[in-house]
């Protein structure tokens, strides 16, 4: 049986997440509500996706084909990924219950919305079962992704400083363009974000915005209670799910190159769902690891909403759902 699978909210990643369902055995894609007209409903009509739009708005989308509106694609879903603006999910949640629908919210949303907050890799069964996940946010994913990986290690603590990139490339209302912005409140939101998928890692989280579209980087820092070789920590980001170790050395010095690379591998959108560290900044001295990672903000956390379904559904165990989906999505 093919989970029925609605997006409600086609932006930055809606539109992944449509792509990724579609690409899935076990999930079948009802289609994607689109509130206004624009050429993200051109668009996904052309993908061939069924479109939904708020009761009463069909006229306003022209002669574009309009498949039913928002609640009658709800009403058609086992399950709906709200991928609409931050804080717009929680509004959205009445009307999921209402229908009696499982849903799965995104990292501008809060922890208290949802029954747990979801990383794959570091905790895949806390979604079982659940009515309503949240995946947390792209720079989230990134740090529990690498921590995860760090975990056989001992965690004594972590810090991480998170340059954030300040808009995605195809948005223009946001900024900075000439200006670094502070997070002036110490620890940011981020570390208290990564413990509601690890409970109790003591963490803690420093951000700035700068002028860029394509990742965001992270400066992190972790004492292990256990000795480590820098041999050892490289060979755990390269067995993690959904991590890549990347070489500044060949030439892979920046996250211009590394997008240049992802477009090189010919994904679509260019996109890396991979989060990329660089091998030349694992560095350990006196128990504390080093390193540096970027992370593609507009894919990362693609891959996770597919486990998040099927860890909902009990459709598969974390090793084969990770595996089958990042078979279907290309991911190394
Ligand atoms: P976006 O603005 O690109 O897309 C949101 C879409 O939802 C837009 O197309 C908008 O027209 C539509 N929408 C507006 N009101 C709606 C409503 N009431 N119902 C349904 N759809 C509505 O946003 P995004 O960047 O894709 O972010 C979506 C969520 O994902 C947010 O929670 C965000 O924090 C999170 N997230 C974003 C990124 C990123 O880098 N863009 C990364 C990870 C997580």
């Amino acid at each position: 049986m093919a989970i029925k699978v609605a997006i409600n909210g086609y932006g930055t990643i809606g539109k992944r997440v449509a792509d990724a369902v579609s690409l899935q055995d076990d999930m079948r894609l009802v289609g994607a509500s689109l509130t206004k007209p624009s050429f993200k409903a051109v668009r996904a009509a052309e993908e061939g996706y069924d479109i939904y739009v708020p009761a009463g708005q069909e006229k306003a989308f022209g002669g574009m084909k309009i498949k039913g509106s928002i609640s009658e694609m709800i009403g058609a879903c086992d399950l709906v990924v709200d991928a609409s603006p931050e804080g717009v999910g929680e509004q959205n949640r009445a009307l999921y219950r209402k229908a009696g629908k499982k849903a799965i919210f995104q990292g501008g949303e809060e922890h208290e919305l949802v029954q747990a907050s979801f990383n794959a890799n570091a905790n895949y069964d806390a979604a079982k079962g659940k009515d309503f996940v949240r995946v947390v946010s792209c720079n989230t994913t990134g740090l529990c992704r690498t921590l995860n990986a760090l975990k056989p290690f001992g965690i004594e603590n972590a810090y991480a400083v998170i340059v954030r990139r300040g808009a995605d490339p195809g948005d223009s209302k946001t900024g900075p363009i000439n200006a670094i912005i502070p997070e002036t409140h110490i620890p940011s939101h981020h570390g208290a974000d990564v413990q509601t998928v690890i409970p109790n890692l003591p963490i803690v989280t420093a951000a700035v915005k700068v002028p860029t579209t394509i990742m965001h980087v992270h400066v992190i820092s972790v004492r292990l209670k256990r000795q480590a070789a820098e041999k050892d920590i490289l060979g755990a980001f390269e067995s993690e799910n959904r991590v890549m170790v990347v070489e500044s050395g060949m030439g892979l010095k920046s996250t211009a190159e590394i997008m240049e690379l992802a477009r090189d591998m010919g994904r679509k959108r260019s996109d890396l769902y991979e989060i990329a560290v660089w091998k030349e900044s694992v560095n350990v001295k006196k128990g504390v690891v080093y390193f540096m990672q970027a992370v593609h903000q507009e894919s990362g956390v693609v891959p996770e909403n597919i486990d998040a379904i099927r860890a909902m559904f009990s459709l598969a165990d974390r090793e084969k759902s990770i595996s089958k989906t990042n078979k279907t999505m290309g991911i190394r």
